[in-house]
């Protein structure tokens, strides 16, 4: 029988993590090659290609890392494969699906794994999330649904994914949202793909330049009961090139801050989103200094559905394309007011 070919690639992350005296610490050693070597249900899966772009913890991952990422996956499924795996650290998994399906455009499944256990520890779920994650992506149930993460046989949309655990094995969910679908006597079952908004143009400067560069620079403040003005205006002395305001309840920020918003914002894009965990900013409920009407007047643009961590990169993305203002509000708008993108007739 013809088995559909995946690609997987490491990047590093605990499932990679093995200590070199028992008991010890443990940092990102095993290669691609060697994490499928611990899943030998894989050969009735897929025929599986392995790649290791790097081995580090994920907090280390830049946006370097994801371009060169999308590059291989995209290369992958150009050269004929059914799907792709990325295997990364959990800790900035959401963040690096988001960014991913912001500019995968292909109808083939992209799809983000890891592991909360290291291989050395007693039920790592590593391998099982493995199998799970070729699974999906050798699925025809999961074409079209962009990029999405695969974790304890669950399957998340990489827009409302997000590490909700530091430790529990259980530790995706997508809040309000729910998963897509799951893995079940392995069979993928996903609801229908919804229609996607086009990919956003790649960054005007290239990956390795990138890197050189550290711009755009995109800051993300949360705002906490006391605080002032002087976090946020820091951002401006410091160079940054955008702000997104992890912003009280429905997207807002004390009267205090708002006057700062003010200022800043006719320097630099301001993006307030809710630092709540679930829900959408409003638009035109309330009225006081620091709500969402005073901060929309003030300039400021509102996250609407996006978490403020993926706020921070649809920000980073549009800048790095260099959108004009007006794209930037509208792209903003669009990507953030759409509680669930329609479903395709
Ligand atoms: N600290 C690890 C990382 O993100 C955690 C993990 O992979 O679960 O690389």
């Amino acid at each position: 029988m013809d088995r559909p070919r995946v690609s997987v690639a490491s990047l590093g992350g605990t499932i990679t993590m093995t200590s070199a005296a028992r008991g010890g610490p443990v940092e990102p050693r095993l290669s691609a090659d060697e994490l499928l070597e611990a899943v030998p249900g894989l050969v009735d899966v897929a025929e599986v290609a392995a790649s290791t772009l790097a081995a580090v913890p994920s907090a280390s991952l830049g946006f370097s890392d994801a371009l060169a990422a999308l590059e291989w996956a995209e290369h992958a499924v150009r050269g004929g494969a059914r799907g792709a795996v990325l295997v990364q650290g959990t800790d900035t998994l959401e963040e690096m699906a988001y960014l991913l399906d912001l500019y995968w455009d292909r109808p083939e499944p992209l799809v983000l794994t890891g592991a909360m256990r290291t291989p050395q520890q007693e039920g790592a779920e590593g391998p099982a999330n493995l199998l799970a994650a070729v699974r999906v992506a050798a699925s025809a149930a999961a074409r079209g649904h962009g990029v999405t993460v695969v974790m304890n046989d669950e399957i998340h949309a990489a827009r409302w994914v997000g590490k909700s655990h530091a430790t529990n094995v259980a530790a995706f969910t997508s809040p309000g949202w729910g998963p897509l679908g799951h893995v079940v006597e392995q069979q993928v079952i996903a609801a229908p793909a919804a229609s996607r908004w086009p990919p956003l143009p790649r960054p005007a400067v290239p990956g390795d330049r990138l890197r050189q560069h550290g711009r755009p620079r995109v800051a993300l403040l949360e705002l906490a009961l006391g605080e002032g003005p002087e976090m946020l205006l820091s951002a401006v002395h410091a160079g940054y090139d955008g702000v997104v305001l992890a912003g009280f309840g429905a997207g807002h920020v004390s009267a205090a801050v708002s006057e700062a918003v003010s200022d800043v914002a006719s320097r630099m894009p301001v993006v307030v989103a809710s630092r709540t965990g679930a829900g959408s900013t409003l638009r035109h409920t309330y009225g006081y200094p620091g709500s969402e009407c005073d901060l929309v007047d003030r300039g400021a643009l509102m996250a609407g559905w996006l978490a403020p961590r993926k706020a921070r990169l649809l920000l980073w993305a549009l800048l790095a394309a260099e959108a004009s203002a007006d794209r930037l509000g509208a792209e903003l708008t669009r990507r953030g007011s759409t509680p669930v993108p329609q479903a395709k007739a």
